[in-house]
């Protein structure tokens, strides 16, 4: 088919949206290394992992031999309110770039939540819902995970209770009322409403919060309280799973045209859209049936994948979560406060760790000021004014397309553009105002966290 006839936005039709998640591991030969309990240094058994999460996705936590795994038709009325999101055709930043490169997007800010979180947090609540439970509780670190959770609690009649990272919590009043509009009580984190968060003021107590102070609290609050279980926004294999439906739209999309992106390329906090916009490609490379590049881009301010260490540590701080393996630059590790994005996560998802230790997928980091940069320029010429996350992705498609103008090279670059900015502008503001900074761990910060991991290894 010609370049012209592909137009600036592909859409699928409601009956070309996908009936089943595609659950990647079931093609790892190398499975991602079970959650582990550090009390008896053995897996987690689905009976210990149910006292926090519900039945069904303890079942999809563990299920690592199902290739696919069907959506419930709640479910799926539910994603047809704001999917099929678009595949775009970014001609505009091509010409500009003046690139030879053909550039797409998969933009997933098109709900009222501003990101790809939605797509899970139905999930999620859905099962919640089905096992009969009263509520669910969650953290959020830049807000859009506990939007995203708040939207599909209250479209189900669910309780939801938001243990929201403090610094957010401030910088953030309008995606709190946001949450508490769709019904959602929200926590600034870490607070004296639990033993943990008690704990972690009294040993920090000016510290802003992290996702892992955050994640401790809502564990602690689920297990605390009757009918209810915790959710995670990202990191765990259910949530890959979910977001599954990222990459397989955008297959059949691009299919349609025959298109074959040559990289493939996402931000990467705790790996949910990542390894939801790479799966069915993944697949197809651990298939054995095509060749992808996939590149991961995380902050230089908290580089798990390219400065952290494959090994056993807790998911939060308070260490009352199970241990998974994977790139972590330790459960301690608070990053800098001044960095805007929601990238900041310790760890990274098991799946994603395995796939890039075994060489599947590289890592990149870069620097703040570098993706605002990235964004603000993205913003003037494609219209969209993108999420300081997805700004990641979007600084790192700019580079590879300007390596193609170097080269000669016409290759397909497709990037995750995972939500909007709309919530970000005290970011946009500081940086407007020249005033943001580009923390970076010394080695030396980083080898004391990593060094405090408690050794399961
Ligand atoms: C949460 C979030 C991310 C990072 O989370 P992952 O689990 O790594 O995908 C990226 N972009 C946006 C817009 C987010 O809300």
């Amino acid at each position: 088919m010609s370049e012209q006839k592909i137009p600036y936005k592909i859409y699928l039709e409601e009956n070309e949206m996908p009936s089943a998640w595609y659950n990647l591991r079931a093609d790892m030969k190398n499975k991602p290394a079970p959650l582990m309990n550090p009390g008896t240094g053995k897996p987690m058994t689905a009976k210990e992992l149910e006292g926090v999460f519900c039945s069904e996705l303890v079942k999809q936590e563990l299920d690592e031999t199902t290739p696919f795994i069907e959506i419930p038709q709640e479910i799926r009325d539910f994603y047809k309110m704001y999917r099929p999101s678009p595949v775009v055709r970014a001609y505009n930043l091509e010409k500009y770039l003046g690139t030879p490169a053909k550039i797409y997007y998969k933009f997933e800010g098109n709900n009222t939540s501003g990101s790809h979180k939605l797509n899970s947090a139905i999930a999620q609540a859905y099962y919640a819902k089905k096992q009969g439970l009263k509520g669910v509780t969650t953290e959020t670190g830049a807000g859009q995970w506990g939007t995203a959770l708040s939207m599909a609690c209250a479209y189900l009649g669910l309780d939801c209770k938001v243990y929201m990272v403090k610094v957010s919590y401030e910088q953030k009043p309008f995606r709190r009322e946001v949450m508490r509009t769709y019904g959602a009580s929200v926590t600034p984190s870490p607070s004296m409403t639990t033993e943990v968060g008690k704990k972690i003021l009294a040993e920090n107590p000016n510290t802003t919060g992290s996702l892992g102070c955050a994640i401790s609290e809502a564990v602690e609050a689920a297990v605390t309280h009757e009918g209810y279980r915790y959710v995670l926004g990202s990191v765990l294999n259910q949530v890959l799973l979910h977001q599954s439906v990222i990459g397989l739209e955008t297959k059949t999309a691009l299919d349609k045209y025959g298109v074959k992106p040559d990289i493939i390329i996402g931000c990467a906090g705790g790996g949910s859209n990542l390894g939801g916009l790479i799966a069915p490609f993944m697949g197809e490379k651990l298939r054995g049936e095509a060749d992808y590049e996939i590149i991961a881009v995380e902050p230089a301010s908290c580089p798990s994948f390219t400065r952290g260490k494959f090994m056993y540590d807790f998911c939060d701080t308070g260490m009352i979560c199970p241990l998974a393996k994977m790139y972590t630059l330790g459960s301690g590790f608070i990053p800098s406060a001044d960095h805007a994005g929601g990238l900041r996560f310790h760890g990274m998802s098991t799946i994603l760790s395995q796939l890039y230790h075994d060489g599947y997928m590289k890592a990149i980091s870069v620097k703040q000021t570098d993706v605002f940069a990235a964004a603000e320029q993205f913003a003037r010429i494609e219209g969209t004014l993108p999420a300081p996350e997805s700004a990641h992705a979007i600084k790192a498609a700019m580079d590879e397309a300007i390596k193609c103008k170097e080269t000669g090279e016409a290759k397909t670059i497709l990037f995750g553009l995972t939500g909007t900015g709309y919530f970000d502008l005290v970011a946009y503001q500081n940086y407007n105002d020249g005033v943001m900074t580009n923390y970076i761990p010394s080695d030396e910060e980083i080898a004391n966290s990593i060094a405090k991991i408690p050794q399961f290894n």
